[in-house]
């Protein structure tokens, strides 16, 4: 984007009641810690800003991304679209077993939110760093449980720029995978059933949850969590890494986890290009001793002009 056309989206975007900021680093915003600048970063502060932000690009033709907690994305050294944030959106409110949770909102604050309202059901989820929309985009899951099993409805702004609300049945859940993955919906909130339950007992589940989360997963290091998709069911991406020798295979800053190789780690200033290619190389390896084809469960962003 040129530099004059930066300073006009700025006062539009930032009049469409948004926090703006340009050529910001999106390192800061993903959990692997890579991304160079975006030329715009747009954090609205409401739902009806945020579709009013999406309606303006995409009538202006600008290419754009949302993130949500930045825990699943890799970013590229140059993103020369907007990147919009839901970071702002971050509304937790309860009604008896139901709550209402918004696109921005992390998935802690909601456990955080049920733990303090006695609320059951969630607790499988306790640690996971994403926000509310990436996780049902994601139908995020860990420890048996997905997080489709307890929406109710969701809110969406559809490829149109319509208002959408759904129950959770119509949302096309399935193994990390919704109807908002390929659709390209932006997911604006969501309602959760939940049962109640005991403090302590939620509270102990949660504590154990976060024990298994230490014990296995590189949570001392930057990274965007599981690189891969489980093929199937009975077959384990990380030990089948392991077991072919490749933990602790470094490209540049970019290395496969010594803790666990199912995680891609960022050891020192990785680049997204550092990810990518060691990526390919377990792919290409596992292809060759397993014939399994590997499916990326984390996202690599483009780059754009
Ligand atoms: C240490 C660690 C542990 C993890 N453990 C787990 C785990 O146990 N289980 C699991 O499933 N995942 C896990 N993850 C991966 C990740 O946390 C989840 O996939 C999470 O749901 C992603 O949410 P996010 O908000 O961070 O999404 P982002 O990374 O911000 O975005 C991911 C995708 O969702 C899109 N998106 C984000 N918000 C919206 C929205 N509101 N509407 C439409 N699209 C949107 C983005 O455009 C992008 O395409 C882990 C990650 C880390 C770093």
């Amino acid at each position: 984007m040129a530099r004059r056309e930066l300073i006009d989206y700025f006062g539009s975007l930032y009049m469409l009641g948004a926090d703006v900021r340009l050529n910001e680093p999106l390192k800061w915003h993903t959990t692997i810690r890579i991304g160079g600048p975006a030329s715009v970063f747009v954090s609205p502060y409401s739902c009806e800003s945020l579709s009013e932000t999406i309606g303006f690009l995409r009538s202006e033709k600008i290419p754009y991304r949302i993130i949500g907690g930045g825990s699943n994305v890799v970013c590229p050294d140059r993103y020369g679209g907007v990147v919009v944030s839901t970071r702002n959106l971050n509304l937790v409110k309860s009604s008896g077993e139901r709550v209402l949770v918004e696109a921005g909102a992390s998935v802690n604050s909601l456990l955080w939110h049920c733990l303090s309202k006695e609320l059951t059901g969630m607790e499988f989820l306790a640690g996971l760093p994403g926000s509310i929309g990436g996780a049902v985009l994601m139908n995020a899951g860990a420890f048996g449980g997905e997080i489709g099993e307890r929406v109710t409805k969701i809110l969406y702004l559809d490829d149109k720029s319509r208002l959408i609300e759904i129950d959770g049945k119509s949302a096309g859940f399935s193994y990390r995978n919704s109807i908002f993955r390929s659709g390209g919906g932006i997911v604006l909130g969501a309602e959760f059933s939940l049962e109640s339950g005991e403090k302590s007992e939620i509270r102990r589940k949660m504590t154990e949850i976060l024990g298994k989360r230490l014990e296995k997963q590189p949570l001392e290091e930057p990274s965007a969590g599981s690189v891969f998709m489980r093929p199937r069911p009975d077959f384990y991406v990380g030990s089948t890494i392991e077991r072919l020798g490749l933990k602790s295979l470094r490209v540049g800053g970019a290395e496969v986890s010594a803790k666990h190789a199912g995680f891609i780690v960022n050891k020192q200033s990785a680049s997204q290009s550092d990810v990518a290619t060691l990526v390919e190389i377990v792919k290409k390896r596992v292809r060759e001793s397993t014939g399994v084809d590997l499916r990326t469960e984390i996202e690599i962003w483009k780059e754009v002009e």
